[in-house]
């Protein structure tokens, strides 16, 4: 059987589905006139979730490290730890309760002091405690959980969606790929399977229905097929462009270190989009020539409450270390839309991508804004600081962002800490800026395009529904005219502009995002050195002619073909 879907991360994979769905535990208090006989289930409960660590503990082991398998012997610890079993037997035996309803009662005050302490380390330890419980609990209530972490052999993730939360939790050395009903080339899903260089097909619509735990899978992340049981001959056929695309990034290879130029000498900048500090291995091993987006609200998902300035700062640190000179742009907290925060009650939106999101709850929560600012201007000592806003709609937004900012710095500088250099811009991903693009030009060092956003908003298309994939239209003229329009502005003002949406990584359109005169293309490191190949195949003059050209069609359709057609004659 075959399902087809939107390809959202490249790549081949064949293995066996892991079909994760969410199960709620019925933790419910009930009464029960046998106390011993819950405590004895409990203890088997206990035995059996012992057993499963220790083999998890020694595949990690085996396949990654000691320092991950002691995660493991952590959580065997807190399974038998004494204080928290007698005090779970009594609350049963002297209650007369559910021995599940005493184990949640009891693990989450414990839980609950961890998360309270000062000592990142210990703070850590509260999702240790719940995690333990709900392996035990599943057990005991007979639920299958289909927990992405403890997958320990290697599968293809197949879920109704991923959260990025999910995404991130993910054991990346099983997980070969993903498959979801919904979700689009540019939700958050999307985006961590590039980074995470593994396949992922989405938006297939009815995949949780049509595969079983178990069923032998292929994705194919090129065409967005997933093939489910496939005969001897297709496994063949699927292993076979499984090497030929291993073939085709061993030949792109040749470009890792060279510059990017079209064959009349124009340079442009190829920068990579990253999520974590992890990331920055796949931007330097894939030649990218700096950071062009590092979506910080990833820093905020991985964590159980607020990360401190003192987490954050480490992190910019390392990313701006690790990159040297490059240029690595930081973008302030995008939380809202598709990304919500597990520890922070947002309230529910009629239109979250229109909501109360990004720039727009920054600017209210003005503490929360100013660690992270803070964060970001000691960090601008270690390297080549960017600073970008995203959800600019209006000037009074920048200038009032613009203004914390200063703040930040002078509370800093107040207090004997050094700031260093850095840069301020903005991503132009709603309408409004990109028509005032002249004025806001005049007030920042640089524009990032964010096409992602830009094109939900001009065609007024949800990026999350999949019923209206067609109208992610980036080859669309109305869409082109506007990237000229801020392009043009940011020239004339002497500043460059940037696009850090997905657009910048499709071929078709970089080659006419070249001719408007765009300085810097940032996307997943996996496309950098097939876009570096193909502006070396091509002359600037020319895509200039094509994109004045192009501007002047009426439907995405004729662009495309027009550049399909250029494309194939290279
Ligand atoms: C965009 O909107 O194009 C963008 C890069 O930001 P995000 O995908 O994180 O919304
Ligand atoms: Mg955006």
């Amino acid at each position: 059987m075959k399902i087809h879907g939107v390809a959202a991360s490249e790549g081949i994979a064949i293995a066996k589905a892991f079909v994760m769905e969410h199960v709620e535990l019925d933790y419910e208090k009930k009464s029960v006139s046998d106390p011993l006989k819950e405590l004895k289930q409990l203890e088997e409960a206990i035995d059996q979730s012992e057993k499963e660590l220790k083999v998890i503990r020694d595949k990690t082991a085996e396949t990654m490290d000691e320092e991950h398998a002691m995660i493991f012997d952590a959580h065997i610890q807190i399974l038998r730890d004494p204080e928290i079993a007698s005090q779970v037997k009594e609350m049963v035996e002297q209650n007369k309760v559910n021995a599940v309803y005493a184990l949640y009662e009891v693990t989450e005050m414990f839980a609950n002091i961890f998360a309270s302490m000062d000592d990142e380390y210990m703070k850590e330890r509260a999702a240790d405690v719940r995690d333990v419980r709900t392996r035990v609990a599943s057990h005991m209530l007979g639920v299958k959980m289909s927990d992405p972490t403890l997958i320990d052999e290697e599968v293809i993730v197949i879920a109704h969606d991923l959260t990025p939360s999910d995404t991130a939790q993910l054991n990346k050395e099983f997980v070969l790929g993903f498959v979801t009903n919904v979700g689009g080339r540019t939700s958050h899903s999307a985006i961590m399977a590039r980074s995470l260089e593994i396949p992922a097909v989405l938006g297939t619509k009815n995949v949780l229905e049509k595969v079983k735990d178990g069923d032998q899978i292929i994705i194919d992340g090129v065409h967005g097929d997933v093939i489910v049981s496939p005969t001897d001959q297709q496994i063949k056929e699927y292993q076979v462009m499984k090497q030929n695309y291993a073939q085709i990034r061993e030949r792109l290879m040749a470009y890792k270190d060279q510059a990017t130029v079209t064959k009349d000498e124009r340079s442009v900048e190829l920068a990579a989009n990253i999520g974590t500090v992890e990331d920055v291995k796949g931007v330097l091993s894939n030649g990218a020539e700096g950071v062009g987006l590092y979506r910080t609200e990833f820093l905020y998902m991985n964590s159980d409450d607020f990360p401190t300035e003192d987490e954050q700062y480490e992190a910019y640190k390392e990313v701006l270390k690790q990159m040297g000179n490059q240029k690595v742009v930081i973008r302030t907290l995008d939380i809202g839309g598709d990304k919500e925060l597990s520890y922070l009650d947002l309230p529910k939106e009629m239109n979250p991508f229109l909501g109360h999101r990004a720039l727009r709850l920054c600017l209210e929560e003005t503490e929360l804004f100013k660690t992270q600012l803070r964060a970001l201007l000691r960090a601008s000592v270690h390297g080549n600081l960017h600073i970008m806003f995203p959800m600019v709609a209006t000037l009074g937004e920048l200038r009032d962002a613009k203004k914390i900012l200063e703040e930040a710095k002078k509370e800093l500088i107040d207090d004997d800490v050094k700031v260093g250099e850095y840069k301020v811009g903005i991503m132009v991903e709603i309408p409004s800026v990109a028509m005032l693009a002249d004025l806001f030009a005049k007030e920042v060092d640089f524009f990032s395009i964010g096409t992602n956003d830009l094109i939900q908003y001009t065609f007024a298309a949800d990026r999350m529904n999949e019923k209206v994939t067609y109208l992610y239209q980036p080859y669309n003229p109305s869409l082109l005219r506007l990237i000229k329009n801020v392009i043009d502005a940011s020239h004339k003002e002497g500043i460059w502009t940037g696009m850090c949406g997905e657009m910048a990584g499709d071929q078709v359109a970089s080659v006419i995002l070249l001719g408007l005169g765009l300085d810097e293309f940032s996307m997943s490191p996996t496309s950098i050195l097939r876009i570096r190949e193909l502006f070396g195949k091509v002359k600037y003059e020319d895509m200039k002619e094509m994109a004045d050209r192009v501007l002047q069609f009426g439907t995405e359709e004729e662009v495309k073909n027009e550049v399909d057609r250029m494309i194939e004659k290279l």
